[in-house]
C-alpha cells in the first residue's frame, strides 16, 4: 500500500532543512523550498523554478502541499468581500475583507464552527467541527491580501480574529499562524496590527501574557453583570467575570497593554442604568476602551438592537469616566458578512 503523503507545510524550516540533508542534498535547499511555500505561497512543486526537476519529482513523491481555495466570493455594496474558503478536506470557513478609507482589514476564522454557545451569534449554531491548522489560518490572510491588492490597490493593513470560532480554544495553532504572518519569511506584518478577539477564557489570557505576545487583545464582553452575561453567553457560568477580571489584571501587569471590550447593547437585555454602571466599573479594572458594535440580526427577533437613546447613555457615561468609546458600524450586512453572521449560509 502506498504511504500517505505528508503535508510539506506542516514541517518547520529546520525540519525541511534536515529532510534535504537526509536525502544527501544541501540544507540550503530547505530554505529555498520554504521561501516558495511561505514567502511566495506556491501550491505546486513544479513552479519552484530554482529547484531541479529531479528534486521536484522527489518532493512530489513524498509530499503534498495542502492549501485552501476561495470557494465562493460575495461583494457588498460597501466594498466588503465575504469569502467561503474551502479547506483541503472540503469543509468551509468564512473570511472577510473590510475596507475603510485608511485601512483594509482581514477578519479571519480560527475554527470550523464554534464550541461556544453565544445566543446572538450565527456561528454558534454550527457545532465545532475542527480546529484550523496554522497554514489554514495563514492562507486566509494571504487570500484576503491578494483581494485587497486586486480590488483596492493596496496591501492588507490589519487582521482581526473575529471570524468563525474561538481563537483561544485553538491557541497553539493561532499563535503559530501569527508567528508566520509577522515573520519576515512570511508576510512580515506588524503584530501591532493584529487583534485577537475572545469571549474570554481566563486561563488562556494568562497564557498569552506569559507568552509575551505582541498583538492586541479584545474581549467580547456584552455585559459586566454575571447573571446577564450568562443568559446570553452561557459559558460565562464556567468562566465568570471575576475570573475574567483576574486574568485581565494579570495581562496588564505583564504586558502593560490596554484591552478593548466589544459590546452590543440590546433592547431589554443590557440597556438599564445598572448595566451601564457595571460596564463603567469593569473598565476601571485595567486600562480599557470600549467598541460599541451594531447588532446584526440573525434570528426571529429574540435580540433587538437597543434604542439610540440607550446607546447614547452608554457613550456619555463612559466618556464622563474618561473611558474611550468607539461606535462601530456594521460592514457587509447585505451579504451576511458582518460580525456574528458567519454561518456558511450558502
Ligand atoms: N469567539 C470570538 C471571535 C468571534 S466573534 C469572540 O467571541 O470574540 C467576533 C465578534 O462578533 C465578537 O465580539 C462577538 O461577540 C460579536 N458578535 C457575534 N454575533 C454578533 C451579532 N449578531 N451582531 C454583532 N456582533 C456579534
Amino acid at each position: 500500500m502506498p504511504l500517505k503523503k505528508k503535508d510539506i507545510r506542516a514541517l518547520t524550516k529546520e525540519q525541511l532543512r534536515d529532510f534535504f540533508v537526509s536525502q544527501g542534498d544541501k540544507a540550503f535547499r530547505g530554505n529555498q523550498v520554504y521561501e516558495w511555500l511561505w514567502g511566495k505561497s506556491l501550491h505546486t512543486f513544479d513552479d519552484m523554478t530554482n529547484i531541479s526537476k529531479a528534486t521536484r519529482e522527489m518532493l512530489e513523491e513524498n509530499f503534498v502541499i495542502n492549501h485552501v481555495e476561495v470557494d465562493s466570493m460575495q461583494r457588498s455594496n460597501d466594498g466588503t468581500i465575504k469569502n467561503g474558503i474551502r479547506l483541503h478536506d472540503g469543509l468551509i470557513v468564512e473570511s472577510v475583507l473590510i475596507p475603510t478609507d485608511t485601512r483594509t482589514t482581514a477578519c479571519v476564522s480560527s475554527q470550523v464552527g464554534c464550541s461556544l454557545d453565544c445566543k446572538f451569534c450565527a456561528t454558534a449554531r454550527l457545532k465545532r467541527m475542527r480546529n484550523l491548522n496554522p497554514d489554514e489560518i495563514y492562507d486566509q490572510v494571504v487570500a484576503i491580501d491578494k483581494q485587497s491588492r486586486l480590488y483596492h490597490q493596496r496591501k492588507l493593513s490589519n487582521i482581526v480574529f473575529m471570524g468563525m470560532g474561538e481563537p483561544l480554544m485553538n491557541y497553539n495553532n493561532v499563535l503559530k499562524a501569527i508567528d508566520k504572518i509577522t515573520s519576515p519569511e512570511g508576510l512580515g506584518m506588524s503584530a501591532k496590527r493584529i487583534t485577537l478577539s475572545t469571549s474570554g477564557v481566563p486561563k488562556m489570557i494568562k497564557k498569552m501574557a506569559d507568552d509575551e505576545v505582541k498583538f492586541n487583545l479584545a474581549v467580547s464582553l456584552h455585559s459586566a453583570i454575571d447573571e446577564v452575561r450568562t443568559s446570553i453567553m452561557p459559558f460565562n457560568a464556567t468562566f465568570p467575570l471575576e475570573d475574567l477580571a483576574d486574568s485581565l489584571k494579570y495581562w496588564y501587569a505583564k504586558t502593560k497593554r490596554k484591552v478593548t471590550y466589544e459590546y452590543v447593547v440590546w433592547d431589554g437585555i443590557n440597556d438599564r442604568k445598572e448595566d451601564i454602571k457595571a460596564l463603567v466599573d469593569f473598565c476601571k479594572i485595567i486600562p480599557a476602551k470600549v467598541n460599541l458594535i451594531e447588532y446584526n440580526p440573525i434570528d426571529d427577533g429574540e435580540f433587538q438592537q437597543a434604542s439610540s437613546r440607550a446607546i447614547d447613555s452608554y457613550i456619555s457615561n463612559l466618556e464622563m469616566n474618561d473611558i474611550v468609546v468607539n461606535v462601530r458600524r456594521s460592514r457587509g450586512k447585505d451579504i451576511d458578512a458582518a460580525c456574528g453572521q458567519l454561518a456558511n449560509k450558502s
